[in-house]
């Protein structure tokens, strides 16, 4: 990944953690969003920031829950 710009390189080593995705893995995508339109690109890096801070384990069953609770949890 030498030779490419440093947020590219960035990119890459970011995606590079990601389960399953080597560095080879890791360029194919970092390629393929510098490919993207800036719309998807940022859709694509605001669904991961929102996932982030809207999604959290359930205090009752641990599912996954939009608030303290899941919708399971809530329905009772
Ligand atoms: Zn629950």
């Amino acid at each position: 990944m030498t030779g490419y710009a440093l947020p590219i390189q960035r990119l890459i080593k970011e995606l590079g953690k990601l389960p399953g995705i080597g560095e080879k893995t890791a360029t194919r995508l970092a390629t393929f969003i510098l490919r993207a339109s800036p719309e998807d690109a940022r859709k694509l890096a605001d669904s991961i920031v929102e996932v982030k801070s809207k999604i959290r384990f359930c205090s009752a069953c641990f599912n996954l829950a939009e608030g303290d609770l899941c919708e399971i949890c809530m329905d009772h």
